[in-house]
């Protein structure tokens, strides 16, 4: 059978997700269902899935060109066959660090890890929690870890163990084929939410895939 993946997207370069320019790939569909995660729109199970070869193929293209790759989502570990192949044939074919995001603590995924830890660098643990502070690097709540698995992830993440400064209040910015723009990067507790408010004020209409909770 051809293992296949729901994708949302691919994107390069994504600079707000780890160092350098980097190939963001975002898995489609997640279980999880953080209150007030910003990308709703991940969480669907995808429409139409692609077979892993045929993704590669796409992904290969990119790899002369990165600085590391970003796996994120959705959730990664909802489709754990597909995205154990997809980082074992990226780290055949490229050096470059490997993070993926996950919403599972490494306590509950603990037998895929041993699976997937040869194959990536770095992992960022944990669901996004609405009510925690937001201080650290790469990541929206600061119950979220970081896990660096190899020494070239501990000498380039050393940065991002750090808390955040004004300098780290950066989004990637871009426009898909159909003209819709979005972000990549850790925004600021509703951050979305003031722009679409800010936008409507002046008769712009924006829809934010960011999870309305009521305060
Ligand atoms: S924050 Fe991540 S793990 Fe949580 S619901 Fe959103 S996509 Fe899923």
């Amino acid at each position: 059978m051809v293992l296949t993946v729901g994708i949302s997207r691919v994107h390069f370069p994504v600079t707000t997700l780890g160092p350098g320019r980097r190939l963001g790939i975002w898995f489609q569909g997640c279980s999880l269902r953080c209150e007030g995660c910003i990308s709703v729109d991940t969480w669907a199970t995808a429409k139409t899935f692609i077979p892993i070869d045929k993704l590669m193929m796409g992904l290969s293209t990119y790899l002369p060109l990165v600085d590391g790759i970003t796996i994120s989502g959705g959730e990664p570990f909802d489709q754990f066959d597909a995205l154990l192949a997809i980082v074992t044939q990226l780290r055949e074919k490229t050096k470059v660090d490997i993070l993926v995001y996950t919403g599972y603590s490494i306590e509950d995924i603990n037998d895929q890890l041993q699976q997937i830890k040869p194959y990536i660098d770095v992992l960022i643990s944990d669901p996004f929690q609405r009510q925690s502070s937001q201080t650290l690097r790469l990541r929206g709540s600061d119950n979220q870890r970081l896990h660096c698995f190899t020494s070239q992830a501990k000498e380039k993440f050393a940065y991002y163990q750090q808390t955040v400064t004004t300098e780290d209040k950066v989004l990637d910015v871009m426009f898909d084929a159909e003209g819709v723009i979005w972000f990549a990067g850790i925004p600021r507790r509703d951050d979305f939410i003031k722009l679409e408010t800010l936008l409507k004020r002046q008769g712009h209409q924006l829809k934010v895939t960011a999870d309305k909770v009521k305060n």
